[in-house]
């Protein structure tokens, strides 16, 4: 194919798009990331929705939970669809935590979109942007 016919029919999906409006499913959408449920039974802390956010995010569960138990200073550990974590700890700082993983670990800073792979070379975690094929380091150290 060459770069004129793609030109051609990228311009043609375009104006289909236009035409069908809503009735497209938009392939680069906004993120959509669940609300945390939270629950405390006793002393811990049941994050009860948790492998909903790795599915979302598309990012492994083990270091997803790595990330979270870094930074809440906790020991959580996967029990079927949920994390308990030892601790109570609120909600707003799991809302608060999520959040940032995606702006650290998800979110493409070139063009600012979720659609991403993390890669790691030496240790230095990279996250591919599968949109606009940036390639840029992350910060943290759970990529
Ligand atoms: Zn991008």
């Amino acid at each position: 194919m060459t770069a004129q016919t793609s030109t051609d029919y990228e311009s043609l999906l375009k104006r289909l798009q236009d035409k069908l409006g809503n009735t497209v499913k938009k392939v680069k959408g906004r993120l959509e990331i669940p609300t945390p449920q939270i629950i405390w039974v006793g002393k811990n802390t049941i994050f009860r929705n948790f492998m909903e956010f790795p599915k979302a995010l598309r990012r492994d569960p083990e270091k997803f939970l790595l990330y979270l138990n870094k930074e809440l200073a906790s020991a959580g550990y996967i029990a079927g669809e949920r994390v308990i974590f030892l601790g109570r700890k609120t909600p707003s700082s799991f809302q608060a935590l999520i959040d940032r993983y995606v702006k650290d670990y998800v979110q493409c800073p070139v063009c600012g979109s979720p659609d991403t792979r993390t890669e790691k070379n030496k240790k230095v975690g990279f996250l591919i942007c599968e949109a606009c094929g940036a390639k840029s380091s992350i910060k943290g150290n759970y990529a």
